[in-house]
């Protein structure tokens, strides 16, 4: 049966909406309309050190502002309250042990400062990127490498654990992105990522996959910079027996900087004269604490139709001469 096409954007609420952002949830948006499915939002805030209050709100209205309407988890008066991962804690959870039990994850008690020690040592011996994978996890602590007795009485004695997930050794991870076609990484690359945070909050990695497949998405689209963690999320699909309803991936080309050296940002904007957000944004300066105001398109006086035209239009052209959509 065809399944209906459902498109997500899912910010982490770090810091207002940046123009890169809105792009990708342009996209998102134009795929789902263009299909006749839905686009929902969902508020990734899973990493509390990070979180800004007043973040949530402003991605909010600056998708309002530049008329991307969302279907599912804004508040409308209606039924469908955002999406928080904060507050959906307990179903990761059920997740994870599922992982463990099917012998896919693993508890890992290392502390912070066995695991520099690890860092350490690997990059003594020159190995090019120290990571905790197949050939390192046998000298850490962890429920695969500690007799059974004593995995049970550290979990018993409320030891401070993470869960991790178990990558292969010797495997080829692939999978079809619909921009940059057949992406083939060989496992031993992949970290034995941390699915579950000491604190019972899960990653991004675990809570990410979870949703997807729960809220029925059909296809990713994002960043290029989530490239690199796409692999890991397709073992995800994989070991929690959900390959067969995996969504599409589209990894999208990063705005870059005028140089072309890195991610556009709001310091290249100033320089050039031209905001990186959709609306005004009221910050603090991060050395002094002084309260700042970064100019938005909205407040510079651009109307959000051309806001928008113009970032559809980085990245593609209809192949004709036609500049103007709606
Ligand atoms: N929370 C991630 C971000 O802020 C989402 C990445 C994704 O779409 O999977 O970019």
């Amino acid at each position: 049966m065809e399944r209906e096409v459902r498109v997500r954007f899912a910010p982490s609420p770090t810091g207002p909406l940046h123009i890169g952002g809105v792009r990708t949830a342009l996209y998102n948006y134009l795929l789902a309309r263009k299909l006749g499915g839905k686009m929902l939002l969902r508020i990734e805030d899973t990493d509390q050190n990070r979180f800004v209050p007043g973040a949530e709100q402003y991605i909010m209205d600056s998708l309002r502002w530049c008329g991307i309407e969302i279907d599912e988890g804004i508040e409308q008066g209606g039924p469908h309250a955002p999406y928080r991962q904060s507050e959906r804690k307990p179903m990761y959870r059920q997740y994870a042990d599922q992982l463990i039990k099917d012998g896919y994850a693993y508890y890992a008690f290392d502390t912070p400062e066995e695991l520099d020690a690890m860092r350490a040592r690997l990059t003594a011996a020159k190995v090019p990127n120290p990571q905790y994978n197949s050939i390192t996890r046998a000298q850490m602590r962890n429920s695969l490498t500690l007799p059974e007795e004593e995995v049970k009485q550290l979990l018993d004695a409320g030891a401070p654990y993470v869960i991790r997930l178990k990558v292969p050794r010797k495997e080829e991870v692939r999978f079809n992105d619909l921009i940059r076609g057949w992406v083939v990484v060989h496992s031993s690359s992949i970290d034995d990522k941390v699915l579950m945070k000491s604190d019972g909050m899960p990653t991004y990695h675990l809570a990410n996959i979870v949703d997807d497949h729960l809220m029925e998405i059909t296809h990713v689209i994002r960043g290029e910079e989530w490239l690199p963690s796409a692999p890991l999320h397709v073992l995800l699909y994989r070991y929690l027996g959900w390959e067969s309803t995996m969504p599409q991936f589209a990894h999208l080309p990063l705005l870059l900087k005028p140089d072309g050296t890195g991610k556009l940002s709001k310091r290249d904007g100033d320089k050039l004269g031209f905001p990186v957000f959709p609306l005004e944004f009221h910050g603090k300066d991060a050395e002094t604490g002084e309260p700042t105001v970064s100019s938005g398109y909205r407040e510079s006086g651009y109307l959000p139709e051309a806001f928008i035209n113009f970032l559809a239009f980085l990245g593609w052209n209809p192949g004709t001469t036609q500049e103007i959509f709606s």
